[in-house]
């Protein structure tokens, strides 16, 4: 977990490439189900273009219909759970699969930081993958290196939009960080920096961790 714009979406995409894990991010399960016209998708769409929350109820089934196909290979679970209200379901849905969390990792960066990136912030339209515009630049600027589909803006990554996100970030998500940290469970990032410097703190924090399971 960590702020919007703090790169988890990429950094997660990274490590789970590297462990060989499922990388299973709400907020791309959601925007699928908006892509797919489906009841779930009608109902999310216009709540995630206005920059807020989709209900706790909503986004967890569409959760739950995504790890019942989960073979028992170990995942990251990006931008979930967001309310404490999720950190309850979350307990739930983990007891149904049998599975408990190793970690929540909390990727940090000041506001400055997130402001400046998201502005920046290219997403596939195909694959998902995300691009910034300075910092890891697509060879096209309006193609995926990848997969070669269209690049887009996400509605919610315009600017009037992230200070709204972040407010509610700092209301309904900062609490969990809290939480998690009082369990013992968190571990801390510093993500202002570029992005393979940011990797070299995950992975020297995943090392930490690793060792100390054993
Ligand atoms: P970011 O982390 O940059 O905000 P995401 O792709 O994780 O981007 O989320 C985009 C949007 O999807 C959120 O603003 C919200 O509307 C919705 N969303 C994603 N995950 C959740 C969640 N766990 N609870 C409620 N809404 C969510
Ligand atoms: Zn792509």
């Amino acid at each position: 977990m960590g702020p919007p714009g703090a790169g988890k979406g990429t950094i997660a995409s990274r490590v789970c490439k590297k462990l060989g894990i499922a990388h299973i991010a709400t907020g791309d399960l959601l925007r699928k189900e908006i892509g797919l016209g489906s009841k779930f998708g009608k109902k999310a769409g216009p709540i995630m273009n206005k920059g807020e929350l989709v209900a706790d109820k909503l986004v967890t089934e569409v959760l739950r219909k995504r790890l019942a196909e989960e073979k028992g290979g170990g995942f990251i679970l990006d931008g979930y759970p967001r309310t404490l209200k999720q950190v309850d379901l979350l307990e739930g849905l983990l007891h149904e699969l049998g599975v408990k969390l190793d970690a929540v990792f909390y990727t940090s960066a000041s506001e400055d930081t997130i402001v400046e990136r998201i502005g920046n912030r290219r997403q596939c339209s195909k694959c998902s993958s995300i691009y910034n515009l300075t910092t890891m630049p697509p060879k096209d600027a309006s193609k995926c290196d990848k997969c070669g589909a269209e690049l887009f803006q996400r509605e919610d990554d315009k600017p009037e939009l992230v200070r709204k996100r972040l407010q509610i970030y700092k209301e309904k998500t900062e609490p969990i960080i809290d939480y998690y940290s009082e369990n013992r469970l968190l571990r801390e990032v510093d993500c202002n920096g570029l992005l393979e410097e940011n990797m070299k703190n995950v992975y020297a924090r995943l090392e930490e961790f690793e060792t100390s399971k054993e």
